[in-house]
């Protein structure tokens, strides 16, 4: 490692801490709502010491060990790009219970076929859930 560069933060482990830890689910749909949502979760685990952004992929592949995680989670929050809802489909589909879901293109962000996003965008959607989700 250089002088320059920052050291890596490491997050806590979902699977040893699942019980303490509000789990975040995002979508990362490839279209621009999808890419604020994921933005948004990087965030939020950022700024969270007890939330923490976990692989909704692997949830929907029913890897045991994140489904698992997810129904041991303090708390789940969903992000969705879009109303397809394909996060909130994974968990509705395997029975398992979320505290919170968030649909991005109903928050003022039109949802268009670009990976780019605005970062006022985020800002103002992680505050959201911040304040009506985490703690
Ligand atoms: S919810 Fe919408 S943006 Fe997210 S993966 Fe599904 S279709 Fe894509």
């Amino acid at each position: 490692m250089t002088e320059q560069e920052a050291p890596i933060r490491l997050l806590p482990l979902c699977a040893k801490e699942a019980e303490r830890l509000d789990i975040i689910l995002a979508c990362d749909g490839a279209a621009s709502v999808g890419q604020v949502g994921h933005q948004v979760a990087v965030e939020l685990t950022n700024a969270n010491e007890a939330a923490r952004m976990c692989c909704i992929t692997a949830v929907a592949a029913e890897s045991k060990a994140h489904v698992d995680i997810a129904r041991r989670a303090r708390k789940l929050i969903v992000i969705n790009g879009c109303a397809n809802r394909c996060a909130s489909k994974v968990l509705e589909r395997l029975g398992i219970p979320y505290a919170y879901e968030v649909v991005i293109s109903k928050e003022g962000v039109e949802k268009l076929p670009t990976l780019d996003y605005d970062p006022a965008d985020v800002k103002r959607i992680a505050e959201k859930i911040a304040k009506e989700a985490l703690g």
